[in-house]
């Protein structure tokens, strides 16, 4: 927990969120400003700023963020999807708790703006 981050505040249910899936490691809900038919965001409970921030003890949490991602796209009936994560502000960051973009159900283009 991080104080004034707004995605610590929708783990521990300060702010609503509309919930994909929650584990006892992982959240994932829908983005507020969808960005294609299906956009939701995989999260870590523990507080990461960043994939830059991550460390080696960080490595399977990371991995089950794909992973999960991926299941729950694929449930949705989306096989195809990307995988969007951005590390600052000049990468297109404005939330500064890690998080996995996943977007499909349109067609995607390269490379990103
Ligand atoms: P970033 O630009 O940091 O990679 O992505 C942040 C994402 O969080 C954006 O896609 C934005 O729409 C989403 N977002 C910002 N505030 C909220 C919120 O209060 N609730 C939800 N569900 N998504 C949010
Ligand atoms: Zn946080």
């Amino acid at each position: 927990m991080s104080d004034n981050c707004l995605f610590c505040k929708i783990i521990n249910g300060q702010i609503p969120a509309a919930k994909l899936y929650e584990d006892d490691d992982i959240l994932a809900f829908a983005d507020i400003s969808p960005q294609a038919p299906t956009h939701f965001l995989v999260i870590p409970k523990k507080h990461l700023s960043g994939p830059g921030a991550a460390t080696q003890a960080d490595e399977a949490l990371i991995g089950r963020l794909m992973r999960v991602g991926a299941d729950l796209a694929k449930g949705r009936g989306v096989e195809h999807f990307r995988f969007v994560v951005n590390n600052g502000a000049e990468a297109g960051q404005t939330v500064f708790h890690f998080h996995l973009h996943v977007l499909g159900g349109r067609p995607m283009a390269w490379p990103p703006g």
